[in-house]
């Protein structure tokens, strides 16, 4: 059994890797503020006593500190997401993803857990064109949020350097499943389509929906997170991968398979009308994932293709919205 600090542990990913890890019997410890994240998504582990909640901000150095205290392994997952909000704020998402990770590097340090794994992005990619991505081959950043989470890896690869903290990023390809919030500005496409849909309104596709990703269901994420942390092999660490599946869908073909699972449970959504709006600044046309390197060093094989995960999503949003 492990003791395992958990950052973000009330989102949507780290409150799935807070229950994976509970359920394995591990110690595990969330650090959360609570700005996108929900009590509601880890109530349920309250009364576990191997669970304890920190409500606290990793912009205060103190509060790293007391996460980190007698912790194993962190998995870092505390941020501000979407590529928008950092457009509007660059500042807060800097002091969130940059200062923060920072502090929390430096917390992990003095603390001596034995590995740091982190939230990396396919937004480093930036304006690369090359498919499918390699890790070591990146463009240019396209967005505040990606330039913070780049200064995330290269950070970490200096603590790697100068102090010997085992670290492993772990770039997430647009992420979908349970608990994804489908509310608020910065809401994720899947969630916002399935919440527009089960309404009967009309998801509004960015361009003219040929515009490609890799989207991973959370099962290959929490898949990932445990390999990182159990991994033995010395050429595994220090260094980041691709977190994906190595297949990737256009948003045309997403609402397509959206449609089809949601008219199993309401058939007039086979009738909701699909809207196409301008492209978007900043997006890159296509993003497919190499998960060769994953599956060499960790020995990932991802459980989930596109529409295994989509079908369980849309059963679980169908049961909790
Ligand atoms: P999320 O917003 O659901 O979770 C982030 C969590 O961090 C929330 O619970 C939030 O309250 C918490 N948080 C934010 N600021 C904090 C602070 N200052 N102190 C303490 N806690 C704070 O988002 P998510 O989709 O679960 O993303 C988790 C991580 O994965 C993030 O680092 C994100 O950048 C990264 N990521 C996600 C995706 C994706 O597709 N979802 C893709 C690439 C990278």
């Amino acid at each position: 059994m492990s003791k395992i600090l958990i950052t973000g542990g009330a989102g949507f990913i780290g409150s799935n890797l807070t229950e994976h890890f509970l359920k394995a019997g591990h110690n595990v410890v969330v650090l959360d503020n609570f700005a996108t994240g929900h009590l509601h998504n880890i109530q349920q582990h309250l009364e576990n006593s191997n669970f304890t909640l920190i409500e606290g901000d990793i912009r205060n150095v103190e509060d790293c500190k007391q996460a980190v205290e007698g912790v194993d392994y962190v998995l870092h997952q505390a941020a501000l997401g979407s590529v928008p909000r950092s457009i509007k704020d660059p500042q807060t998402s800097n002091e969130v993803n940059v200062t923060g990770f920072l502090n929390m590097l430096v917390a992990a340090r003095d603390a001596g857990v034995k590995r740091f794994v982190y939230a990396a992005s396919s937004s480093t990619y930036g304006d690369s064109e090359s498919l499918p991505k390699v890790e070591d081959v990146i463009g240019k950043p396209l967005s505040p949020y990606a330039i913070t989470k780049y200064v995330n890896e290269l950070y970490a690869d200096i603590f790697s350097k100068t102090y010997g903290l085992e670290t492993i990023g772990l770039r997430y390809f647009n992420v979908f499943g349970r608990r994804q919030d489908p509310n608020g500005a910065y809401a994720a496409v899947i969630p916002l389509f399935v919440k527009q849909f089960l309404n009967h309104e009309s998801p509004v596709i960015n361009g003219a929906g040929d515009y490609s990703r890799d989207f991973t269901y959370i099962d290959n994420v929490i898949q990932m997170n445990a390999l990182a942390i159990t991994t033995t092999n010395p050429d595994a660490v220090n260094t980041v991968y691709n977190t994906a599946v190595g297949d990737r869908t256009t948003l045309n073909e997403l609402v397509g398979y959206l449609k089809e699972f949601l008219s199993e449970y309401d058939a007039e959504i086979a009738n909701v009308e699909i809207i196409h709006g301008p492209n978007r600044q900043g997006d890159i046309p296509h993003s497919l994932a190499s998960i060769a390197k994953a599956e060499r060093l960790l020995g990932y094989k991802p459980t989930h293709v596109i529409r295994e995960g989509l079908k369980e999503a849309v059963k679980w949003y169908k049961e909790n919205l």
